[in-house]
């Protein structure tokens, strides 16, 4: 007999958590999660998936546009319901919850509803049972949350990417601040539904830390589209009245809204959750300090996912999920690579990326050659629409390799998931060259780039 109830017990059932409890089951460990709002986290039930059926959602009304070029008509009068999409996308997720709670328990899981804390080191307090449990090994994977500023006047009216996927109707006007993932992608889903749309962003220009040249591209494009752009400015003040809300910004401005939508980043979920009774040491912003195995501070704890404000994408804390299962319950210690992982922006059009920006190339090799390609997609020559595709490729100049790889446009996100493996793999700008392209694609254009390349040399530091 073991002297604890189980051999792990996991705090949280979103997408890092629940993998791991399931792979650290299937290698025979006894295993119990516990979450208090939903199984499957904030990507299936308030992030990515949902965001992604909103995203095809509001693509329609450009189809539909789109669609006269091409012989179509009858389409004008078409009418959007947001109240039969809402219930459609709900239904979707409850199912995947289900799958969720379905392969947990299939797996052997002992699945609890209830928040847990931390008591010490190998102990649990389960609040819904008033009871508390204890486990060899306790794995951490809470998740994140979103910001506000708590201190702006008028904050309580303001809402987040927690409260947009269950607004009970879809409002005329909204001001979405912050300029990053989520701020861009919900201007785009809102502005395809209808929306009077107005993206305020507080820095230079959207999208800090992506490409420079895809930055500039996709605010153009938004613009074009209808979202109206505010940079460097914030809200100071947000008034209710009886005419809706007004933000006040820094720079004296007045945005008048049905709802403001708040999306200035997330922090690590560990507020409550008891680290200090443990001893788990969490750095300035919270998160939870961990090394490359995933173990925090505490040999008995471990921690996964945005919790641990590594690289804050679902597919990570999966991995890093499963590699601490298989490194702690599986017998082959496995960490996970956080290098040159690809990722997209559900933006419109929509960004895919993967690698050095042009910045950090330059800032980190004697030579970089870029190639850059922006064109009109087949699809628009019929349409009619002006929207621009963009590519481009950073190469380091000595050795051919390809460092970094920036797209926008239709399908960016599909081709960077395969342009991450050829990254991965150290390809070579000849390795694209040598390539026979897919024709009529525009993925094409990614291996057909013979252009002479904008070539940079470092200069000698002094
Ligand atoms: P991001 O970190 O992407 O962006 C936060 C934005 O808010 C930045 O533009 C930042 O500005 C701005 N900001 C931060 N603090 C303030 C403030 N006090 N006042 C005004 N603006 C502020 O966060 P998101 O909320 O968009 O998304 C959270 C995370 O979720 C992402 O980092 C990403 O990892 C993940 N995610 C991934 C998606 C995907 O893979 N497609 C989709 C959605 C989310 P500045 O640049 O000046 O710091």
């Amino acid at each position: 007999m073991s002297e604890f109830d189980y051999d792990l017990f996991v705090i949280g059932g979103g997408s890092g958590g629940v993998r791991a409890a399931r792979i650290a089951a299937q290698h025979g460990a006894k295993v119990a999660l516990a979450e208090e709002y939903r199984y499957g986290g904030t990507c299936v039930i308030r992030g990515c998936v949902p965001k992604k059926l909103l995203v095809y959602a509001s693509q329609f009304s450009e189809a539909f546009e789109d669609a006269v070029g091409f012989g179509w008509s009858g389409l004008e009068g078409a009418t959007f319901d947001w109240a039969t999409l809402i219930a459609n996308k709900d239904r979707e997720i409850g199912r995947l919850e289900g799958a969720y709670l379905a392969n947990l328990e299939r797996a052997g899981v002992a699945a609890i509803r209830s928040r847990a804390t931390l008591e010490s080191p190998h102990r649990v307090f389960l609040e819904a049972e008033d009871r508390s449990v204890t486990a060899k090994t306790i794995l951490i994977a809470t998740g994140g949350r979103p910001n506000i500023d708590p201190r702006l006047p008028g904050v309580e009216h303001v809402i987040t990417s927690n409260e947009v996927f269950h607004l009970e109707t879809l409002p005329e006007r909204v001001v979405v601040t912050g300029g990053g993932y989520i701020a861009v992608e919900f201007a785009g889903i809102l502005n395809g539904l209808g929306v009077e749309t107005t993206l305020l962003y507080r820095g230079e220009e959207i999208l800090r830390g992506f490409d420079d040249d895809l930055r500039t591209a996709l605010h153009a494009e938004m613009e074009r589209k209808g979202v109206k752009i505010v940079c460097g400015d914030v809200f100071e003040k947000i008034e209710k009245t009886d005419a809706g809300l007004l933000g006040h910004t820094a720079a004296g401005h007045v945005l008048a809204a049905d709802q403001i939508l708040f999306a200035i980043g997330r922090s690590p979920n560990t507020n409550g959750l008891g680290l200090e009774c443990a001893g788990v040491t969490t750095d300035v912003h919270g998160a939870i300090v961990v090394d490359e195995w995933s173990r925090t501070s505490v040999p008995s704890i471990y921690a996964v996912g945005d919790v641990t404000n590594r690289i804050n994408l679902t597919p990570v804390a999966i991995r890093e999920g499963h590699a601490f299962a298989d490194t702690v319950f599986g017998g082959r210690p496995v960490n996970v690579d956080h290098e040159t992982v690809a990722s997209a922006v559900f933006s419109q059009p929509e960004l895919g990326t993967v690698g050095l920006t042009e910045v950090e190339a330059r800032a980190a090799f004697q030579i970089v050659d870029v190639y850059k390609t922006n064109f009109r997609p087949m699809l628009h020559t019929l349409s009619g629409r002006e929207e621009r595709m963009l590519m481009k490729l950073v190469v380091d100049g000595e050795t051919d390799r390809v460092l970094g790889v920036h797209v926008m446009g239709h399908g960016a996100a599909e081709m960077v998931q395969v342009l991450g493996i050829l990254l991965k793999k150290g390809a070579t700008k000849a390795d694209f060259d040598a390539t026979v392209a897919v024709h009529p694609t525009a993925a094409e254009e990614l291996v057909t780039m013979r252009m002479a390349p904008e070539r940079y040399v470092r200069e000698a530091a002094e």
